[in-house]
């Protein structure tokens, strides 16, 4: 291939999504992946796009999570027709059940300021929340519901944006790692790996929780590994599908199962399950509903989210390389944000107009003073 116009490294959910709307645009891309590595986030991932149901207060990034799950109802059936690739999209609603008045209150008080801001969250009594989900725990007082939220099947998706991509021209590289970028004044000029150097017009850095180990960035990036362990058991038969979040876990149903979670571990790169956590995740899962009481458990694993310190991503470019992009630190919604992340980026990366308020992930929050 000739010189890429735009190289991306980490070819996880986020550089599938980027490579596929930058190749859109007609640039030549290329994309490199260091291939499996253990604790890769979107392989972990539950997949829902849940930007009301995991979300408390007043969030900056409420109404771009917003968009980017509403973008998701027209790219899936897009890119199903295209790619001949199912990817399960399931809108069929999420809720947040309360176990104690304050968690009833606390969750009516989140109903109050998102109706407010237009969103068409509800909130179930105690019977209309059975009739809902009837293997629900009987203590459950109700539930917050965004009957909008959903889930996907990240693996399926990654794939189909990875085919969409290179069918519109891009390069995947896959089993190659990027040792460093090269940065002459202030423009990056290129990238290594093991086999030789790579000249690019614009870099994009989307290596999920390993970003900040890429050599030769500028400055260090405030992106960290945080742990999430899951397990998956057998879902009850006859239970309707569900996504239920109670008492900081949830559960949900995909694929005959249900896939129980999770942690906010920091402990480094180590993407180990502990008996603990996962017997706590059970636990959790058992409670809010008892008929998991007896299903056998099937799988456990764990996966590392791309954290920053304030749980928002980082997309943009350096504040003294523009032609060096970040679009990383996607935390716990880079499935949400992938297809959105992707536009902005290809927005930004070609000069055009970025049809959302981007300020509250720019990269310079954490190296220039507000
Ligand atoms: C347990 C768990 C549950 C989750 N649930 C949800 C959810 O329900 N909804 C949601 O929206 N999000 C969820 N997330 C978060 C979501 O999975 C991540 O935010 C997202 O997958 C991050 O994608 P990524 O492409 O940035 O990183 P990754 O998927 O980790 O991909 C990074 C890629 O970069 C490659 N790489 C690393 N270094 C290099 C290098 N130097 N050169 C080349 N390649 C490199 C790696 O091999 C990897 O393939 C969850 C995450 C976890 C762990």
């Amino acid at each position: 291939m000739a010189d890429p116009d735009t190289l991306i490294v980490g070819g996880g959910i986020i550089g599938a999504a980027c490579a596929r709307a930058l190749a859109a645009t007609g640039q030549r891309v290329l994309l490199i992946d260091a291939g499996s590595k253990p604790g890769a986030a979107t392989a972990a991932s539950a997949g829902m796009l849940a930007p009301l149901a995991d979300t408390h207060g007043q969030d900056p990034l409420l109404s771009l999570r917003i968009r980017a799950r509403d973008l998701y109802r027209e790219l899936v059936p897009a890119l199903e027709e295209e790619t001949g690739i199912e990817i399960g999209l399931w809108t069929d609603g999420i809720v947040q059940v309360a176990f104690t008045a304050a968690d009833a209150d606390r969750l009516k008080g989140d109903i109050a300021w998102q109706r407010q801001q237009g969103f068409p969250v509800d909130w179930l009594g105690a019977d209309e929340l059975r009739a809902r989900c009837p293997g629900i725990s009987p203590e459950a007082l109700g539930a917050h519901l965004s009957p909008e939220d959903g889930a996907l099947e990240p693996p399926a998706l990654i794939d189909a944006l990875i085919r969409s991509a290179t069918a519109r021209g891009a390069t995947l590289r896959r089993g190659e790692r990027v040792e460093d970028v090269v940065i002459e004044g202030d423009r990056v000029i290129a990238a290594r790996t093991a086999g030789g150097r790579i000249e690019a017009g614009q870099v994009v850095i989307a290596a999920g929780c390993w970003s900040g180990r890429v050599g030769g960035l500028p400055r260090p990036l405030s992106v960290e590994p945080v742990r999430g362990q899951m397990a998956a058991l057998e879902w009850p038969p006859g239970e309707p599908r569900a996504i239920v979040f109670a008492d900081h876990g949830y559960v949900l149903t995909r694929g005959g199962e249900a896939i129980v979670g999770s942690t906010m571990e920091h402990v480094g790169f180590d993407a180990s399950v502990t008996n603990e956590a996962i017997n706590r995740i059970l636990t959790n899962a058992r409670r809010v509903y008892p008929a998991l009481e007896l299903a056998p458990e099937r799988r456990r694993w764990a996966g590392l989210r791309p954290g920053t310190p304030d749980g928002r991503p980082i997309i943009g470019c350096d504040p003294q390389v523009p032609n060096l992009w970040y679009a990383t630190g996607h935390g716990r919604n880079g499935i949400l944000l992938a297809a959105i992340t992707g536009q902005i980026i290809a927005a930004l990366v070609s000069g055009q107009p970025v049809e959302h308020n981007v300020s509250p992930v720019s990269p310079a929050r954490f190296w220039t003073e507000p």
